[in-house]
């Protein structure tokens, strides 16, 4: 496959056109963002670690019957998937309070929910990815409500998938953001699933192992993906 030109950078990845025009290189870059591009720092193997565990996680979820835009890898930073119509959603699960919840409801973070709470926000940085409900993506066209459904019901399977793979690792999933798109008439998952879009801690001591690291500058943020994805049984090599 020949890589082509850029079509858009993201804050933590290069997205590519290929001489496919249904494929997309992703390339996963060492910069780290937070507060809307407000803190932007280089980290060493992050780009690596993140491309390899989300592919991990892509296969996984893929195996639990999660249709993804995952292909396969290209090289340590870059994977090849499928070229989404985007949705400019973000959906968002939490198991634990965290972030946003937390400021929102005045809440303390921590408490184990009753049930899991769904949230879609709009993805757009210069409003801060705003919390919208299903009547604004309908009253605006963002997604017909087939795919609202579709997306609540693949973020719910992904939340059952892995809850459980996280907690045979000794990790709790608190809270985590994906995105989906269109490809060939069917809802797929997009982006990426890695520490830098979910929140995992510790089940025993709830110590944080993914981007509230980088956020909070707790330090130690590339070495504590390293761990997740070594307790997971990622090839990192
Ligand atoms: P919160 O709403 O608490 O800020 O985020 C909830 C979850 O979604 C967290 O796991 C957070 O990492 C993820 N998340 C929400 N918005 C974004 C985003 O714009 N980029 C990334 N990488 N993750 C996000």
């Amino acid at each position: 496959m020949e890589k082509r030109e850029e079509l858009y950078a993201g804050k933590a990845k290069s997205v590519y056109l290929t001489d496919d025009p249904d494929r997309l290189i992703l390339h996963y870059r060492n910069d780290t963002s937070a507060f809307d591009g407000e803190k932007i720092e280089q980290l060493d193997r992050k780009g690596a670690v993140n491309n390899k565990f989300s592919a991990f996680i892509m296969q996984k979820l893929e195996d639990a019957g999660v249709p993804t835009h995952h292909e396969g890898l290209l090289s340590d930073e870059e994977s090849v998937v499928k070229k989404l119509d985007m949705f400019p959603i973000e959906c968002v699960i939490r198991n634990i309070t965290a972030g946003s919840l937390c400021k929102r409801l005045g809440v303390e973070e921590g408490m184990d929910l009753q049930t899991p709470i769904f949230e879609f926000f709009l993805k757009n940085d210069e409003l801060h990815d705003p919390m919208i409900n299903e009547y604004h993506i309908r009253a605006f066209g963002w997604a017909d409500d087939e795919a609202v459904e579709k997306m609540k019901e693949l973020t719910f399977r992904v939340n059952d998938t892995l809850t459980r793979l996280f907690a045979d690792a000794g990790l709790l999933l608190v809270d985590y953001k994906l995105e989906f798109g269109r490809y060939q008439g069917e809802i797929l998952l997009g982006d990426e699933f890695t520490p830098d879009g979910c929140r995992l801690w510790d089940a025993e001591t709830r110590k944080k192992l993914d981007k509230d690291r980088f956020r909070q500058g707790l330090g130690g943020v590339v070495e504590a993906y390293e761990e997740v994805a070594r307790r997971l049984g990622v090839d990192l090599s």
